[in-house]
């Protein structure tokens, strides 16, 4: 009996030693990166299907660019990272709990991880990442729900619009939870949605501070003076600082 008990405790402290293991793994920089996107039609509507049709991988030509610019920025070269468009998903990710408790956010991990574990059943190779793109028809949604990401699990549901009027927007917001599902951690306040000095600014030593002229990809909006900021146009208009680099493991 006490020997049995002593296993199983045996057991689970390695259980817990290698889960803890594989959640300190840091992404290697120095392999390809492939990151694998599910577009699903979020709202059922036939303009949002039409989008999804429409999708093209070239339109992130500029989002792989700026990651390797970025990247070679703080490693001296660029990292190899390709998007790959993966089939259609005709079941949503999960809801993602508003006004949660602890409880709702690990009950919710758990079952966008178990999502992500049933929609790979079908492989697609082995990617990287895997970002589920939940796309919205503009007229029928004015503005989106948070997107998120789970660093553990590399995945990454993304909220994005179903226009291409929308394109560079969709590519901040997909960039910038794509940087989550590696670490990087947000740097805005979560109450105001100001960015937070100095780890949300592009250039936290300016004289004088403001006008910034780029937004921290991580704190997602230009301060244009201490209670006010606005939405940066493109990727162009942003940068990823220090210190998410660091986060990233771009950076010592
Ligand atoms: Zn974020």
């Amino acid at each position: 009996m006490w020997k049995k008990i002593r296993i199983f405790i045996l057991l689970l402290i390695l259980l817990i030693v290698a889960v803890n293991a594989y959640r300190d793994q840091n992404q290697d920089w120095s392999k390809p990166i492939i990151v694998m996107l599910h577009p699903v039609n979020a709202d059922g509507r036939a303009a949002t299907q039409s989008y999804i049709q429409s999708l093209n991988l070239s339109e992130l030509n500029g989002a792989q660019a700026y990651l390797q610019q970025m990247s070679a920025q703080y490693r001296g070269q660029p990292i190899a990272i390709y998007f790959q468009l993966g089939r259609e998903l005709k079941q949503l990710p999960p809801k993602v709990p508003q006004q949660a408790t602890m409880l709702d956010n690990i009950l919710w991990s758990l079952k966008f991880r178990f999502y992500a574990w049933k929609q790979h059943e079908r492989a697609d190779g082995s990617p990287s990442v895997t970002l589920y793109l939940n796309y919205y028809d503009p007229e029928k949604i004015k503005e989106l729900k948070h997107s998120t990401a789970l660093q553990k699990g590399r995945i990454a549901s993304v909220n994005l619009f179903a226009s291409k009027k929308q394109a560079e927007q969709n590519k901040i917001v997909l960039v910038h939870e794509l940087l989550h599902a590696f670490g990087a951690s947000d740097k805005y306040d979560l109450t105001t949605g100001q960015p937070i000095y100095p780890l949300g600014y592009a250039y936290p030593k300016q004289q004088p501070l403001f006008p910034q002229v780029k937004a921290e990809l991580m704190a997602g909006y230009i301060p244009v003076s201490e209670q006010k900021s606005k939405m940066p146009d493109s990727l162009k208009q942003t940068l990823i600082n220090e210190m998410t680099a660091i986060e990233l493991g771009w950076k010592k």
